[in-house]
């Protein structure tokens, strides 16, 4: 097994593909440990199946959930802030969402997303958990709910990131973190390529979003945590060309801690720490030896 620690912040393990483990789940968990991804936040898409996402966090120490319902479920039963704020409570829940807006797949749908939108927010607030929020051409009004409802209450992460360098250093500013998904590896993507080496790593994390958006050389494939290696890998070459040097690597890019208040999980442990880091080099010596 790799030294190397990454954690996937964004996954759907509850989705994956496992015919290349012969549907084997546990093959599956042993070939992410091999590839050296020690955590996962395995991320709820819908109220309906939030049960078996909770389930995958009570059976694996090392993967933790979210609950909150996606901007393209729109079959799914709608969110009421209590019913968040009730489910988040769970020990091995660490985030609301997914949630956010999707214009560029679902334009004619934004009264119903914005409404579900403004209950995780306000969940957030009430939990002190952060959000995971999914953003696809509707930049204006998600920095715009998340600054009327969140009151610069709430924190979290803007995933799978495709937006503008703007957006991205609006909602930096805001104390957001920005994940990057296998996108980055894509040959037409360099203009999120150029995004990444402008913003700060400290704001940076990584997720594979599996089973969907395989890295290069995977892509087409089915997607599996395993593969946040290849985002890694890419982000931290941009990164070095223009950040660090190359002792910085190899790196590890952590989840967002919980910020729950008077709790103790395993990522709380990481509170207030550099979300990313690497085991030597500038970055690592500055966050001490953490593990
Ligand atoms: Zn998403
Ligand atoms: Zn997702």
């Amino acid at each position: 097994m790799s030294d190397v620690a990454f954690v996937d912040s964004h996954c759907h393990l509850d989705r994956l593909n496992l015919d290349a483990h012969n549907g084997d789940f546990d093959a599956m968990m042993a070939a992410t440990a091999e590839a050296g991804v020690s955590h996962m936040l395995c991320i709820g898409v819908d109220l309906e199946t939030f049960p078996d996402v909770q389930a995958l966090a009570e059976q694996h120490d090392h993967v933790y959930a979210s609950v909150g319902v996606h901007p393209l479920y729109k079959e799914s039963r709608e969110p009421q802030v209590s019913e968040l704020v009730e489910r988040a409570s769970h020990p091995k829940v660490v985030a609301i969402g997914e949630t956010g807006l999707d214009y560029f797949n679902a334009k004619e749908q934004r009264e119903w997303q914005q409404r579900y939108f403004i209950a995780h927010i306000q969940a957030a607030r009430e939990t002190g958990l952060p959000l995971v929020i999914h953003t696809r051409g509707a930049k204006d009004d998600t920095l715009a709910l998340l600054r009327e409802y969140g009151q610069g209450q709430v924190r979290g992460v803007l995933h799978c990131f495709t937006e503008d360098l703007d957006m991205a250093q609006q909602a930096i500013d805001m104390g957001f973190y920005i994940s990057i998904s296998g996108i980055i590896t894509f040959r037409n993507a360099e203009t999120l390529r150029d995004t990444v080496k402008a913003l700060p790593l400290e704001r940076l994390l990584i997720e594979t979003d599996s089973p969907w958006l395989a890295p290069v050389p995977f892509r087409g494939k089915p997607n599996e945590p395993r593969y946040v290696a290849q985002v890694a890998e890419c982000v931290a070459q941009l990164k070095v060309s223009t950040w660090l040097n190359w002792r910085a690597l190899p790196v590890t890019i952590s989840l967002p801690s919980s910020t729950r208040r008077n709790h103790e999980s395993e990522f709380d442990a990481g509170a207030g720490r550099p979300w990313w880091r690497s085991l030597c080099g500038a970055a690592g010596a500055a966050d001490g030896a953490s593990s």
